[in-house]
């Protein structure tokens, strides 16, 4: 049932130091609305639980990309298109640039930040994956102070976080630290564009003397949050992916990713299905990397 918008209320605070205040006083009570691209069909169909929503749409404290020498700092408040027109980003960290451009329409990159897909907590969202695969650390402030904790602690289950209800998302930060490194993303859905995941995965690996000496993967849609595929990574580590030894990995990979994913039947998609192309794309990467 459609919301009745009169019963919402809305307040942009000045800055963000006013933002932390206003929702430490009553912890839980207020939403936050950044790019609006999700919260705003929840009032519509209904499903916003809260009634006051705070902007923090309009902060220029929390848009902002800073590249120092060891990582990309990325604000909450960060557009996709921010993203995919950032040339430091497109040329370190390509899958989050192409995860930016699988983010529903240009309208909706152009409004939806990378706070928002975070914080939503969507298993199926699209920037997930490369974070996780990239190691990145989320800072967290309040007006009790800041902490930063690695991202693939965040998400603790379907729609639920680390954050604290006085807490909101500041930044991300992505490490520098990926030349050389093999990288591979790839979704699949419904579409190429405007088509939420049934399944995708993004990972970075580093080759060295046809082994794959350390490996990180992500995954969207194969559990119920975004998930650090940790299993597979321990069971590829170290293993060779010359020729004669490929067949071998393959086998040891699918069958890691295979405990790893606890994916879900749904309107989208089948469990059986997301798991099979799972591995095909982790297969994929790993014929890839032996070419
Ligand atoms: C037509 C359509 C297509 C879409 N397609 C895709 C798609 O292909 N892939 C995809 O991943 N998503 C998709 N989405 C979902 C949505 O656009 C993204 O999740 C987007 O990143 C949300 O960002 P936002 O800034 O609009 O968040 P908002 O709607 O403003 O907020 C989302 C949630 O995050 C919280 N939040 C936002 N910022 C912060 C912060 N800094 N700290 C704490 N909490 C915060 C809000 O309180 C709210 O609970 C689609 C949505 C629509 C309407």
């Amino acid at each position: 049932m459609r919301s009745d918008v009169t019963g919402y209320e809305l307040n942009a605070p000045p800055d963000l130091r006013a933002v932390l205040t206003r929702i430490a006083s009553e912890p839980g009570r207020h939403a936050l609305l950044a790019g609006g691209t999700e919260l705003m069909v929840a009032l519509n169909t209904g499903r916003l639980a809260s009634h006051s929503l705070i902007s923090i749409q309009h902060l220029r404290e929390l848009r902002f990309i800073r590249a120092t020498q060891n990582a990309v700092e990325i604000g909450s408040g960060t557009t996709f298109s921010d993203i995919r027109g950032n040339e430091t980003i497109a040329r370190e960290l390509p899958m989050l640039v192409q995860a930016a451009s699988w983010t529903g329409s240009i309208a909706n990159q152009n409004r939806g930040t990378l706070g928002g897909n975070i914080c939503n907590a969507s298993p199926a969202a699209d920037t997930p994956p490369a974070l996780l695969a990239y190691d990145a650390n989320v800072t967290l402030l309040s007006v009790r102070g800041e902490r930063t904790i690695p991202y693939g602690s965040f998400h603790l289950g379907y729609k639920e976080t680390l954050l604290e209800p006085d807490e909101i998302l500041y930044s991300v930060s992505v490490p520098r630290a990926y030349e050389g490194w093999r990288q591979y993303v790839r979704k699949v859905g419904t579409r190429n564009a405007q088509a939420i995941s049934k399944t995708a995965l993004a990972i970075v690996a580093l080759v060295r003397a046809d082994h794959l000496e350390e490996i990180r993967i992500g995954a969207a849609s194969l559990a119920n949050r975004p998930l650090r595929c940790a299993e597979t990574e321990a069971a590829l580590r170290g293993r060779s992916i010359a020729e004669s030894d490929l067949e071998t990995t393959v086998r040891f990979g699918r069958a890691a990713l295979a405990r790893d994913a606890k994916p879900i039947d749904d309107i989208r998609s089948t469990a059986i299905y997301r798991s099979a192309v799972a591995a095909n794309l982790l297969e994929e990467f790993l014929r890839q990397l032996s070419t």
